[in-house]
C-alpha cells in the first residue's frame, strides 16, 4: 500500500495543478478518487491528456506505464489509462443501449463508469480480463471498434486503445468522472454475454484480413430487412464487401428462429450457412452454377444439342 501522506502529497499536487485533472470539489472528494485512480497502477499505465484534445501528453505512450503521479507532473487537462486487461464499452449512441440490452448484456452492471457531468447518458463501462481469456482472442486483442454495426458502439480490448477516465473533456465544459459504487474498486471481470461480443468482434476482423482498417460499417451494406431472419429494424444484420452475410442473433429475430437449427453448409432461401459463433450466423449465396463452372460438360452438351 502507498503510505497516506503521499496521496496528501498527490492531493497537494492536483490543487496547485494549472488544470484540474481530477474531478472533485472537497479534499476528501480529491484525495479519495487520487487512492482510487492510483490502485490502477497495478495492472496499468496513465497518460497525461493536452487540454483542449483527447491526445496524450508523451509522445511515445505504451511502453511506459506512468504512474499516477509522473502522469500529473506533465500539468495535463485529464488522464487517460491503457492495459491490455481493460476491456471497455463506450455507449456514444442511445442506440447502442438498445444494441446491448438486445444481446443480454447489462449496461448498469457495476463495474468501472466513467461518465461525463455533461453528458449523462454518454457514459464507458471497463472490465478486467483475465489472461486466459485474451488467450482466446487471435492477437490477445481486437482492433479499435468503433460504431459496431452503425449502432454507436465502441468497442476497446486491446493495450493501443487508452481511456480517458478523469479531468475536462476537451470542450472544457464537461468532465469526466465514475459515481460511487462504480469507481476503480468496483472493476469486475466481463460477463459472459459481454465476452461473446468480444469473439464476435475478433471472428468478424479474423474474416476482414484484407483491411487494417478499424472494423466498422462503413466497409458493409446494412440489411433492411435482413433476407436471412427478416429483422427489419435495429438493421445489426449486414453484407460486407467480400458477399459474406452476418446475421447476428437478437432476442427477437436470429437465423435460427426463423428457420429451426442450423448447421455449416444448410441452405435457407438461397444462402448457404458457411460461419457460425454463438452471436452471429455467416451465409454466402448458394450458387449451384459454379458446379457447372467445375465440371462444364453437360452444359457444353445441352448447349450443343440446343444449336441442333
Ligand atoms: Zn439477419
Amino acid at each position: 500500500m502507498i503510505p497516506k501522506e503521499q496521496y496528501l502529497h498527490i492531493l497537494q499536487m492536483v490543487k496547485n495543478l494549472k488544470h484540474q485533472s481530477i474531478t472533485g470539489v472537497t479534499d476528501e472528494e480529491l484525495l479519495t478518487r487520487a487512492q482510487n485512480l492510483a490502485q490502477l497502477e497495478a495492472f496499468s499505465g496513465f497518460l497525461p491528456i493536452r487540454k483542449g484534445t483527447k491526445s496524450p501528453l508523451v509522445s511515445t505512450w505504451g511502453e511506459e506505464y506512468l504512474s499516477l503521479e509522473k502522469a500529473l507532473s506533465y500539468e495535463p487537462a485529464a488522464l487517460a489509462v491503457f492495459s491490455p486487461n481493460f476491456l471497455t464499452l463506450d455507449y456514444d449512441k442511445e442506440s447502442a443501449l438498445d444494441f446491448v440490452a438486445e444481446r443480454g448484456i447489462d449496461f448498469t452492471l457495476p463495474t468501472l463508469h466513467t461518465r461525463r457531468t455533461d453528458k449523462l447518458w454518454r457514459f464507458k463501462q471497463t472490465f478486467l480480463t483475465t489472461d486466459e481469456m485474451l488467450d482466446e482472442l487471435p492477437n490477445r486483442s481486437i482492433k479499435r471498434t468503433l460504431n459496431y454495426l452503425g449502432t454507436g458502439l465502441d468497442v476497446f480490448c486491446s493495450k493501443k486503445a487508452y481511456i480517458i477516465i478523469d479531468g475536462e473533456y476537451e470542450d472544457g465544459e464537461g468532465r469526466y468522472y465514475s459515481p460511487g459504487g462504480l469507481d476503480v474498486c468496483d472493476l469486475q471481470h466481463p460477463p459472459k454475454e459481454v465476452w461473446d461480443l468480444i469473439l464476435e468482434i475478433a471472428e468478424l476482423q479474423s474474416h476482414d484480413k484484407s483491411s487494417s482498417q478499424t472494423y466498422s460499417n462503413t466497409k458493409s451494406k446494412k440489411l433492411y430487412p435482413c433476407p436471412i431472419c427478416g429483422r427489419d429494424k435495429n438493421h445489426w444484420c449486414f453484407e460486407n464487401n467480400n458477399g459474406l452475410i452476418h446475421c447476428m442473433n437478437g432476442q427477437t429475430f436470429s437465423a435460427e428462429k426463423k428457420h429451426g437449427a442450423l448447421k455449416i453448409g444448410d441452405v435457407v432461401d438461397g444462402y448457404a450457412l458457411v460461419a457460425q459463433i454463438s452471436t452471429c450466423n455467416t451465409f454466402k449465396l448458394h450458387n449451384p452454377i459454379f458446379k457447372r463452372i467445375y465440371n462444364p460438360r453437360p452444359l457444353n452438351r445441352r448447349s450443343a444439342s440446343a444449336r441442333r
